[in-house]
C-alpha cells in the first residue's frame, strides 16, 4: 500500500495524484486496512475515514465480529502502524494503516479456512477407515491360516496323522507353516505305519521258521519222523534265518543309535568292491549275471569293515533284484573334495510310489517279492546310516524295468 501510494508522487511537478491514491486507499479498505496518506509536511492527502466513515466501521465491525467468533481466546484489537513514503532515499511522505492486530482473516480467507479444514476431517476419518478395514482384512489374513495350523497340530496330537490343511494364503511365511505342518503330519504317519509295519514284519519273520522248526521237532518228539540229518539241517537253516533276521536288527540299532565308533583307516574301496563281487560269485553264477568293476579312486580315509557292509548290501541287491543275464556295474569316479562309487543294474528297478522311502528301514517295494527274496528292508537303511556316519551321502535313480543307480559319495577327508 505505501509503495503504491508512493508512487503517486510527481517530485518535479511536487504533486500528488490524488485520485489514484483514492482508489489504492478503497481497495485496501476492502481487504480491511483502514488508511491515512500525509505528505512530507504532514498534511492529509487522503483519510479512508473521511471519505466513508460508514464503509470503513462495516469493515472494521465485520472483522472484529468474525475473528472473535472464530478465535475467541485471540484476543485481537486494532492498531494503527505509521510507515513512511520514501522516494529515491527521500522521505515523501507517510501511510498510517489501521488494521486489526495481531492477524485477521477475510471472508475468502474464512472459506479457504472452512473448506480445508473440511477436506482435512474427511480425508482423516476416511484414512481411518480405510485403515481400519485394511488391518481387519489383514488380520483375518494372517488369523485364519493360523488358527486352522492351530487345529490341525491339536488334531495331530490327538492321533489323527490324515489331517492336512489345504488352504493357501497370501503369505508366503504362513503357506511355509502350514505345508511344514502337513509334512509333519506325513511323516508322523509314515513313521507311525512303518512302526506297524515293523511290528507285523518282524512277527511274520519269526512266525515262519518258529513254525517249521516246532512241527519238525514236534514230529521228531512224537517218533512220526525219524531225526535224519536232512531233517536236522533244516531245522537249524531256519534257526540260521532267524539268527540272520536278529544280526540285521541289531546291526541296524547300533548304526542308527548314533553311537557307532568308526574305525578310520585308510581303504582302498576298489578291492572292496572286487572281494564283495567274488564272494557274491555263487549267485552271480547261478544267475549267469555280468558283473565288473570300472574306474578308479585314491584311497579314503573309512571303517573297513562298514564300507563293506555297504557294498555287500547295495551288490546283494542288485544280484536279488537283476533277473538272469543281466549286467551290474559299479563305477568308481573322484573329485578334489569326495570320491563316488555307483551302483548299477539292469533289472527291475523301484516305482516312484516306492522311490522316496526305499531308505526306511523295513520298507520293501513289494512286500511278498522281499520275503521270497529274503530282504528284511533293512540293509538300505543300514547303508544310508554308514554313509551319514562318514559324512557322506546316498541316492538312487531308478525306474520300473530299466534297473537302478545307486550313488554313494564319500569326502575324502572324513
Ligand atoms: P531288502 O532286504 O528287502 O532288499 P533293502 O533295504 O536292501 O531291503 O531294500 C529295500 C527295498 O528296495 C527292497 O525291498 C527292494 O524292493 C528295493 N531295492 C533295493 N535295491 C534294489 C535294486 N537294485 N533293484 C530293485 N529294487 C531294489
Amino acid at each position: 500500500i505505501t509503495a503504491n501510494a508512493a508512487s503517486q508522487y510527481d517530485p518535479s511537478a511536487d504533486a500528488w495524484n490524488v485520485g489514484y491514491i483514492h482508489a489504492i486507499g478503497m481497495y485496501a479498505l476492502y481487504d480491511g486496512y483502514i488508511v491515512k496518506v500525509y505528505d512530507a509536511g504532514g498534511d492529509i492527502l487522503w483519510d479512508a475515514e473521511a471519505c466513508d466513515m460508514k464503509a470503513c466501521s462495516m469493515v472494521m465491525e465485520g472483522i472484529a465480529g468474525r475473528m472473535r467468533a472464530k478465535y475467541p481466546y485471540s484476543h485481537g484489537k486494532f492498531t494503527t502502524q505509521d510507515i513512511p513514503m520514501l522516494q529515491n532515499g527521500r522521505n515523501i511522505g507517510m501511510v498510517s494503516v489501521g488494521y486489526y492486530s495481531p492477524y485477521f482473516f477475510d471472508d475468502d480467507d474464512f472459506l479457504f479456512l472452512d473448506a480445508l479444514n473440511t477436506v482435512l476431517a474427511g480425508s482423516g476419518i476416511l484414512s481411518l477407515l480405510l485403515a481400519a478395514v485394511m488391518g481387519w482384512i489383514l488380520a483375518r489374513n494372517v488369523s485364519d491360516p493360523i488358527r486352522k495350523t492351530v487345529d490341525a497340530a491339536k488334531r495331530m496330537s490327538a492321533g489323527d496323522y490324515e489331517t492336512r490343511i489345504e488352504d493357501r494364503s497370501d503369505v508366503r511365511e504362513l503357506d511355509e507353516l502350514t505345508a511344514s505342518v502337513n509334512s509333519l503330519a506325513l511323516s508322523i504317519r509314515r513313521q507311525e505305519d512303518l512302526r506297524k509295519q515293523l511290528t507285523a514284519d518282524v512277527a511274520h519273520e519269526l512266525r515262519t521258521p518258529l513254525t517249521t522248526i516246532g512241527t519238525h521237532i514236534e514230529a521228531i518228539m512224537e517218533g512220526v519222523w525219524e531225526p535224519t540229518k536232512e531233517r536236522l539241517a533244516s531245522c537249524y537253516d531256519e534257526i540260521l534265518r532267524i539268527g540272520r533276521l536278529v544280526l540285521d536288527m541289531e546291526n541296524l540299532a547300533k548304526v542308527e543309535s548314533g553311537d557307532l565308533k568308526l574305525d578310520m583307516t585308510p581303504v582302498n574301496l576298489a578291492e572292496l568292491a572286487e572281494t564283495t563281487i567274488h564272494n557274491f560269485e555263487t549267485q552271480i553264477r547261478a544267475k549267469r549275471l555280468n558283473v565288473s568293476a570300472e574306474g578308479s579312486c585314491g584311497p579314503v580315509t573309512a571303517d573297513r569293515d562298514r564300507m563293506s557292509q555297504v557294498f555287500v548290501n547295495l551288490i546283494s541287491n542288485a544280484v536279488k533284484y537283476t533277473s538272469e543275464g543281466g549286467i551290474i556295474k559299479v563305477v568308481f569316479s573322484e573329485t578334489d573334495e569326495a570320491v563316488f562309487f555307483d551302483v548299477s543294474d539292469d533289472g527291475e528297478g523301484i516305482s516312484a510310489d516306492d522311490l522316496p522311502f526305499i531308505f526306511e528301514r523295513f520298507y520293501r517295494a513289494d512286500k511278498s517279492r522281499g520275503r521270497a527274496t529274503g530282504g528284511s528292508g533293512i540293509g538300505l537303511a543300514v547303508v544310508r546310516s554308514i554313509t551319514s556316519a562318514h559324512g557322506g551321502a546316498v541316492e538312487v535313480e531308478s525306474s520300473p524295468g530299466c534297473g537302478s543307480r545307486f550313488r554313494v559319495k564319500l569326502p575324502k577327508t572324513a
